[in-house]
């Protein structure tokens, strides 16, 4: 079968690299790719965004199979124009997708169903969610309702900085219409966790849990990045937490955008916060996240292609879904600079030198004049395996002071959290 994989980050990476390994799979093409895709894929130049040409590509190839990555194409409706045209796609329908592409419609759907997430109130004019962060008082979140490659959410501590996050949304407009509404709500407590469910519109199976690193510095300090790491199992993800998770979110969830027309089939991401009353939600994405996937994925033992046709089919009851019973730790490198601006084109080395057991997926990367040269400001993500934690840690860093570009940076406490958490 031939499969298509739509982006061109980490991620994708992870997603090349473990469809390659299915012997369903003859060839696998990715749209637009990057320098280390390339190696394990064919890369075709068209922007993930330009769903018309991806569809008339995967006609012209006779794709089987398309797998789309981020965000952004499963907004501007992917899924609807492949299955209008015939073509197998994996990723969910734009009114499923909008799950993440409006936070009022989240938040609303999850206030119907009784699905545990912070309290809040939407506004669409400024001078009224002004008043309200007024009356009650910091801390607080301000949140734009459309995408905003993950920047428009604002935590702030103080009145102050609500009220300017306010301004910079609905009056400046910084992110444009996804700014027409906000959210504004409770600051939650507690530790975050990441929880990717595959599911077909009925049945839900969860993947393993996973911890996200989004502050560029060590001790979670500065600005917001992309991910700068991940790490999976995530212990504070007990027992207990997970069969909360599964009984009052991702089964009530998947049922309610049934009930609601949005019927969802694809991954779907649960960003949760476990709080001293268990888990609430932060926040849906309407695909694996990046990083995650990457520890994640590299944790998987199934077939990842006979997951993704259950799904399709409504069968995936059907499937036996196993993990390796393992840690993984992804430690991602970045550009100087980032999440600010940063300079392209510096030469990656030390790629030749990585030990077995350690996958580095490519994100910004470019081939130039012989030579893997950097092309973005996540760089690469480490991926270790390990026996425990400890040890996934111990091989990742191990793997990363083996490569340099100029410039390069890194957080060095990836996996820390977990630490606390084993030695009790
Ligand atoms: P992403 O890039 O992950 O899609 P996003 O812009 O959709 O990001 P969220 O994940 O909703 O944003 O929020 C970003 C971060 O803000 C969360 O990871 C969490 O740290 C923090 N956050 C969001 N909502 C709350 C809340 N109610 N209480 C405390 N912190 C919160």
């Amino acid at each position: 079968m031939k499969v298509l994989v739509v982006g061109g980050g980490g991620r994708e990476h992870a997603l090349v690299w473990k469809i390659r390994q299915s012997p369903r799979v003859r060839e696998v093409y990715c749209a637009p790719g990057n320098a280390g895709i390339a190696r394990e894929a064919t890369c075709v130049n068209i922007g993930a965004e330009d769903i018309t040409g991806l569809r008339d590509f995967a006609r012209e190839k006779g794709i089987d199979l398309t797998v789309v990555g981020p965000e952004a194409p499963l907004n501007a409706g992917i899924a609807d124009l492949f299955q209008e045209a015939g073509l197998r796609i994996f990723g969910p329908s734009r009114a499923a997708a909008e799950i993440e592409g409006s936070k009022v419609l989240a938040k609303e759907i999850m206030a119907k169903y009784g699905i545990p997430t912070a309290d809040y109130a939407v506004f669409d004019r400024p001078d009224r969610a002004a008043a309200y962060i007024k009356q009650k008082g910091a801390p607080c979140v301000v949140k734009a309702d459309g995408l905003a490659a993950g920047k428009g959410v604002i935590v702030a501590m103080d009145e102050q900085a609500a009220l300017d996050a306010v301004c910079s949304i609905m009056v400046d407009r910084i992110f444009g219409s996804a700014g027409d509404r906000v959210v504004v709500e409770e600051c939650l407590t507690g530790e975050e966790v990441s929880i990717l469910a595959f599911t077909d519109g009925y049945n839900v199976v969860p993947m393993v849990s996973s911890q996200d690193h989004k502050r560029v510095f060590d001790g979670d300090q500065g600005p917001n990045t992309g991910g700068m790491g991940a790490y999976a199992p995530a212990p504070v993800y007990s027992p207990e937490v997970h069969r909360r998770t599964v009984e009052e979110i991702l089964v009530p969830i998947v049922r309610a955008l049934d009930a609601e027309g949005r019927t969802y089939r694809g991954v779907i991401y649960a960003g949760l916060m476990v709080t001293p009353k268990g888990p609430k939600v932060l926040e849906f994405n309407a695909r694996f996240g990046d990083p995650e996937a990457q520890p994640v994925l590299t944790l998987l033992d199934t077939d990842l292609v006979e997951i993704m046709e259950a799904v399709l089919e409504n069968r995936l009851d059907r499937v036996e879904i196993r993990w390796k019973k393992q840690a993984s730790v992804c430690v991602v490198l970045a550009s100087g600079g980032y999440p600010g601006s940063y300079e392209k084109g510096k030469v990656i080395r030390g790629l030749d030198q990585i030990p077995e057991g350690v996958v580095v997926f490519h994100a910004g990367t470019a081939q130039k004049d012989g030579e893997t040269v950097t092309a973005g400001g996540r760089v690469l993500g480490v991926t270790a395996l390990g026996p425990d934690i400890p040890a996934a840690i111990e091989a990742a860093y191990a793997a990363a002071g083996k490569i340099s570009f100029e410039g390069m940076h890194y957080r060095r406490d990836i996996g820390k959290k977990a630490l606390k958490h084993l030695s009790g």
